[in-house]
C-alpha cells in the first residue's frame, strides 16, 4: 500500500492533506511517512527471521532525528560514516552497542568519539586507516572491534557514481591484500578482529552482484577462520534498489534478497549485519514544490518551480528520476502537456526533468516529487542562499516540522566581515 495518494482529489501523505502542508509550512518542504518508514524497516528485518541479525540503519539515507528516533524504536542500529552522523544516531537513541562506523575517510577525533561511546564495530577501509585506529585506542587503554571492509571487484550499482565494489573505487581493502590485512590487524594490541564487512554500491536492481559478493566473501570468511582469526560479524552492506515511479524496473523484493542471503550464508555461523537506507527511506518521503512561473520557450515550455538543485540534487548528480504529479488530481479533461521542470538556480543543470508529460499546470499549482525520501534533504545545501529545505513527519492524522526552514538573516549570521577589511 502507498502511503501518497490522492483521497477526495487531494495528494494525501497518510490522513494528512500535502495541500494542507504546504500552505502551512509553505514550500519546498520535504515530507516523510511513519508509516512508510516503520513499514520498510519491519519488512526489511522480517526478511532475516530466525537468523541473528542487526540491521544497521544507513544514517546518510536520511538523518533526520526523528527518523532516527522512530527507527531506533522499532529496534534499528546505525550505520555511520562521521563523526557527525554518531552524535546524531546517538542523541536520536540509538544504543551504541548497535552502531557501526563505515566511511574511507575517519580522522582520529572521530574514532575517539566512537570509541569513548564504544560502538558495535569499525569498519576498516585501509591500512593506514588501521594503524590509525590502533594508535587512538592504545592511547585510550582499549581495543577498538573491526572488521575490513573488502572490496570484492563485482560490478553494482544503479550508476556510475554509486558503485562502489569494483577494485578501481576508492572503497575497501583490494581483495588480493585483504589476507594480509587481517594477519596485521592480529599483531595489533589495539585491535580485535570481529567480522567482514563488504558494501558494493546503492540502488543495485539484481540479486546476482549481491549473490556474487556473498559467496567471494563467505570464501574469505573460511580462510580468515583457518588462519586462526575469530570471524564472529558478516557485514553485507546496504545496496538493494527501489522502484523510482510506477513504470520502473522493480528491484527484487526484500523477501527474495533476505531468503538468497540466508541461503548463501547458511553454512556460516555468523552473525549478519545489514546496512540499508535507501530501501528504509526512498519511498517513505516526498518532495512538495510550488509552480512559481509556466514560462514559453522556444520550442518548449517550462514549469519554474520553487524547489532546485540545492534542495534535490539527485537529477543534477546522478541522472535520476523522481515520478512528479500535481497534489490536485487532474481533472479529465485537462489537456496533457509537454513540460521541462527547472528550478530558480542559475545553472543549467537544474533541471528535475526535460519535455515530461503533465497535466496542464498553472502558477500557483503545487506539485509532489515522488521517492525523495533518501539522499534527498541530506544532500540539500545553501547555494544561491537558498536556505535549507524544511522537512515535516505525517503520522497517521497529525504531521511535525523537524526541520526548521532557517532565516536568510540566520544564515546571514554565522558569516562576519573582519574588521580590518
Ligand atoms: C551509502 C551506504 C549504505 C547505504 O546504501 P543504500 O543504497 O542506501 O542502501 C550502506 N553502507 C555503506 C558503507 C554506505 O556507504
Amino acid at each position: 500500500m502507498r502511503h501518497f495518494d490522492y483521497k477526495d482529489g487531494v495528494m494525501h501523505a497518510e490522513d494528512v492533506s500535502l495541500a494542507r502542508i504546504a500552505q502551512e509550512v509553505g514550500t519546498p518542504v520535504y515530507v516523510y511517512s511513519a508509516a512508510t518508514l516503520t513499514r520498510h524497516f519491519n519488512v526489511f528485518a522480517g526478511a532475516f527471521e530466525g537468523r541473528d541479525v542487526l540491521v544497521a540503519y544507513s544514517v546518510k539515507a536520511n538523518s533526520n532525528l526523528a527518523v532516527l528516533s522512530l527507527l531506533g524504536k522499532l529496534g534499528a542500529g546505525a550505520d555511520v560514516v562521521s563523526g557527525g552522523e554518531l552524535a546524531r544516531a546517538l542523541t536520536a537513541g540509538i544504543p551504541a552497542s548497535k552502531i557501526v562506523f563505515s566511511g574511507v575517510g575517519k580522522k582520529p577525533a572521530e574514532m575517539r568519539a566512537a570509541l569513548k561511546a564504544g560502538i558495535r564495530m569499525f569498519n576498516v577501509e585501509s591500512e593506514p586507516e588501521l594503524e590509525a585506529l590502533n594508535a587512538v585506542a592504545v592511547d585510550m587503554g582499549m581495543r577498538a572491534p573491526i572488521s575490513f571492509r573488502v572490496n570484492p571487484d563485482v560490478t553494482a550499482g544503479g550508476h556510475e557514481k554509486i558503485s562502489t565494489g569494483k577494485a578501481e573505487n576508492k572503497f575497501g581493502v583490494a581483495w588480493s591484500a585483504a589476507e594480509a590485512a587481517y594477519a596485521r590487524a592480529a599483531e595489533l594490541p589495539g585491535i580485535e578482529i570481529v567480522g567482514v564487512d563488504v558494501h558494493i554500491g546503492s540502488q543495485i536492481d539484481e540479486l546476482a552482484p549481491f549473490k556474487a559478493a556473498i559467496e567471494k566473501v563467505s570464501g574469505l570468511i573460511e580462510r580468515l577462520r583457518a588462519a586462526g582469526h575469530s570471524i564472529k560479524m558478516f557485514d553485507i552492506g546496504g545496496g538493494l534498489g527501489i522502484p523510482y515511479g510506477s513504470n520502473a524496473p522493480a528491484p527484487p523484493l526484500p523477501s527474495e534478497y533476505g531468503a538468497m542471503v540466508k541461503e548463501a550464508t547458511a553454512h556460516l555461523d555468523v552473525q549478519m549485519v545489514f546496512e540499508p537506507g535507501r530501501m528504509i527511506a526512498g519511498n517513505a518521503g516526498v518532495l512538495l514544490s510550488t509552480v512559481t512561473y509556466v514560462k514559453r520557450g522556444e520550442n518548449r515550455d517550462f514549469l519554474i518551480v520553487d524547489a532546485a538543485m540545492n534542495d534535490l540534487i539527485r537529477p543534477a548528480l546522478y541522472d535520476a528520476y523522481h515520478e512528479i504529479e500535481p497534489i490536485i488530481a487532474p481533472k479529465p479533461t485537462t489537456p496533457q502537456k509537454l513540460y521541462d521542470v527547472v528550478g530558480p538556480v542559475c545553472e543549467s543543470g537544474d533541471t528535475f526533468t526535460k519535455q515530461r508529460e503533465f497535466p496542464q499546470m498553472v502558477s500557483g499549482d503545487v506539485i509532489v516529487m515522488h521517492s525523495a525520501g533518501a539522499y534527498g534533504a541530506v544532500q540539500a545545501g545553501q547555494y544561491n542562499t537558498r536556505p535549507l529545505v524544511p522537512e515535516v513527519l505525517v503520522s497517521g492524522d497529525r504531521y511535525a516540522v523537524v526541520r526548521d526552514r532557517p532565516l536568510v538573516e540566520e544564515i546571514l549570521k554565522t558569516e562576519s566581515v573582519p574588521s580590518w577589511l
